[in-house]
């Protein structure tokens, strides 16, 4: 439908506007020689303008750069800043932590306020802060694997579940394979990683029914390579045959909390053993959580009792500090309340609404999907089932060159796939803009 030369044409043209109008940011970048290869993280490197946008501030859902641009922000930080940026409850709620000790290793009276939000607003009793979604869900798989005894967990190709290395196992063309791109690790995942398409009932049953899987580690819907919706009746066949097989579910809700309030488990079911959530819970400050079931917890306290004193692999110094407690307090009682999710639907839905409109006014063969206040244009008509068919779908060449276009125009969408993500104070305007832009991308890319 769109021509790989057109593709080519736009991006150069592209990268030659944003060159001319961010002089202060190529500066910058020049001269950040003592950050490996001009930024603090090096992932800081995969947006697809010629060099990183170099951010001032943010404000609402609104990013301005050191030269001076606003750009209405789609990607709120990968996810981080999903409720805004700098909510006020949270910034007040931040600068009076900050004058009363940021660390303590001690519990707080807060924080006990927390658990109680926590287990209201995502249905299970119990919990556990860390530092980053990553490490909760590495500290839920050691969890399942020391409470069942098994050595071996599942989950769906196309996954990502942060720097969670028992997870980088992909099928390709059905045999399971280490993710190339992984750095540094010299085990094989694959004795103790279990891959299987997502949606694909028939294999499920099978790596279960051996009964040597301490879990299934998901996402309720595949949001990491593009969006993969759950077939209908997949995810109760999941719950249904972990529970026939003792196998422990998790679901990683770190992106799909954009679903509803109390993430997409609690809004369309079926509910996990365990879950996690990071990111956006502590509104940008680094923490997240992990809950579980009372019977789980049991079961841990059991496993706690029963091991020496001494080192856990769980956890680390700072996990649930006073800071990341104040934050996600703040977060729960003021800032990710059902009214909040109201605004944030209510936008997607005109996002998703403007996108369809423009896809079918260009006779794109692409389609849109949502998982509430995430939205995702996808180049290709039928929705993938699968993590393979999703990846066949992808056109990172098409994604850069739409995405630098949408940059110049003022307009952030997320480094990775086409997310973008709606807050509750993302304007109308707002959406309205990217709509607009998105359809003269388009038409630039059918000249
Ligand atoms: N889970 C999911 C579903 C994610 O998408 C990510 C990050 N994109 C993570 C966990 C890890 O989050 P973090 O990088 O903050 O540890």
């Amino acid at each position: 439908m769109i021509a790989d030369a057109a593709i080519a044409r736009v991006a150069a043209i592209e990268a030659e506007r944003f060159r001319a109008a961010n002089p202060r940011t190529f500066a910058h970048h020049a001269a950040a020689t003592g950050w490996f290869q001009s930024v603090p993280f090096h992932w800081m490197k995969d947006w697809p303008s010629p060099v990183p946008i170099v951010a001032a501030s943010a404000k609402h859902a609104t990013l301005t750069s050191i030269d001076g641009q606003d750009y209405d922000d789609f990607c709120l930080g990968d996810t981080a800043s999903l409720f805004g940026h700098s909510p006020p409850a949270l910034a007040a709620a931040l600068i009076r932590q900050a004058t009363e000790g940021l660390s303590y290793m001690l519990p707080t009276e807060r924080g006990a306020a927390l658990s109680e939000k926590l287990a209201a607003m995502f249905g299970l009793p119990q919990w556990q802060v860390t530092t980053t979604a990553s490490e909760a869900n590495r500290a839920v798989i050691r969890w399942c694997r020391g409470i069942s005894g098994r050595r071996k967990i599942l989950t769906f190709n196309g996954a990502y579940h942060g720097a969670v290395d028992d997870a980088f196992v992909d099928l390709k063309a059905g045999t399971p394979m280490m993710r190339a791109s992984l750095i540094g690790q010299v085990h094989d995942l694959r004795d103790t990683t279990t891959v299987i398409e997502f949606n694909d009932e028939q294999a499920l049953a099978s790596a279960l029914r051996g009964g040597d899987i301490a879990c299934v580690l998901a996402e309720p819907v595949m949001t990491n390579v593009g969006m993969v919706r759950d077939a209908p009746g997949f995810l109760s066949t999941l719950r249904k045959l972990c529970d026939e097989t003792g196998t422990l579910l998790i679901f990683d809700e770190t992106h799909t909390i954009s679903s509803g309030y109390g993430g997409h488990g609690t809004v369309h079911g079926p509910k996990p053993d365990l879950m996690v959530v990071g990111k956006s819970i502590g509104g940008g400050v680094p923490c997240a959580v992990y809950g579980f079931s009372a019977e789980v917890a049991e079961r841990m306290a059991a496993l706690n009792a029963a091991r020496p004193a001494g080192h856990s692999g769980i956890g680390t110094t700072l996990s649930a500090n006073a800071l990341a407690i104040t934050a996600m307090d703040a977060m729960l009682s003021d800032v990710i309340t059902p009214t909040a999710y109201d605004q944030m639907l209510r936008g997607a839905a005109r996002l998703v609404a403007g996108l369809e409109q423009e896809i079918a006014a260009a006779d794109l063969d692409w389609h849109v999907t949502q998982v509430g206040a995430r939205v995702e244009f996808l180049t290709c008509l039928t929705p993938p089932h699968n993590g393979s068919e999703a990846k066949t779908a992808m056109h990172p060449e098409l994604e850069a060159a739409t995405h630098l276009f949408l940059a110049n125009r003022g307009i952030l969408l997320a480094p990775f796939h086409n997310m973008m993500l709606v807050s509750p104070v993302t304007g109308d305007d707002q959406i309205d803009r990217l709509v607009g832009a998105f359809a003269d991308c388009v038409r630039a890319l059918k000249e």
